[in-house]
C-alpha cells in the first residue's frame, strides 16, 4: 500500500533536525508499510491481491483491510509511540515530534492514495480521497510521487551542502 513519495518526508525532515540519521528518518517514513509487512506475515492481516495499470487504478480482488497498519486511528498511535521513542532517545522534544510528524506522513499520503483506510478497526468508516480508483488519479500519483520526492533529495543535498561547507574550517 505504498508509493515511493512517502519517503520525501524523509529527506525533507533531515535538514530541519541533522541528529537524526538520514536512515531512521526514511525508514520512519514507511513505518505503516513495514507493520503491513509484519502483520501481514503473522496473519494480523492479509495482503490484498491487487491489479494496476493506467488505464484502470488499482482494482482489488481481494477485499483490502489493514486496520492496524494503516487505519487512522492506530496510525497516530503509531506516530505517538515513535514520537516517544525519538523523544527517550535524542533526549530532546523537538526530534521527537518530527520523527512522529514523519511517520504520520505516511497515512496522510495513503490518504490521497486510496479509499479503504479504516477511521479505527474493522467495520469502522472507510476514507480515503481514492486517487488510485482511476487510471488518470494513478497516473496523477505517480508522478507526484516522483515530483515530491526529487524535490525532498535536492532539498536535502542543498542544505547538506551547505552544511559540509560551514563545518569545514
Ligand atoms: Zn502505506
Amino acid at each position: 500500500m505504498s508509493g515511493i513519495g512517502h519517503l520525501a518526508a524523509g529527506f525533507a525532515a533531515k535538514p530541519v533536525e541533522l541528529k537524526i540519521p538520514l536512515w531512521v528518518l526514511l525508514v520512519a517514513s514507511e513505518t505503516n508499510d513495514i507493520l503491513y509487512f509484519l502483520f501481514a506475515f503473522i496473519g494480523l492481516e492479509h495482503k490484498a491481491v491487487m491489479t494496476m495499470d493506467f488505464n484502470q487504478g488499482v482494482k482489488y480482488l481481494t477485499p483490502a483491510l489493514n486496520p492496524w497498519s494503516h487505519g487512522l486511528f492506530m496510525s497516530v498511535v503509531w506516530s505517538l509511540t515513535i514520537a516517544l521513542m525519538g523523544f527517550l532517545f535524542y533526549k530532546d522534544r523537538r526530534s521527537g515530534i518530527l520523527l512522529g510528524l514523519v511517520v504520520f506522513s505516511h497515512w496522510l499520503l495513503d490518504f490521497l492514495m486510496h479509499s479503504n483506510l479504516p477511521l479505527f478497526f474493522k467495520g469502522s468508516p472507510l476514507v480515503g480521497l481514492g486517487m488510485e480508483n482511476s487510471g488518470i488519479g494513478l497516473l496523477f500519483m505517480t508522478i507526484f510521487d516522483l515530483v515530491i520526492l526529487t524535490a525532498a533529495i535536492l532539498f536535502y543535498y542543498r542544505t547538506k551542502k551547505r552544511t559540509d561547507l560551514s563545518v569545514r574550517p
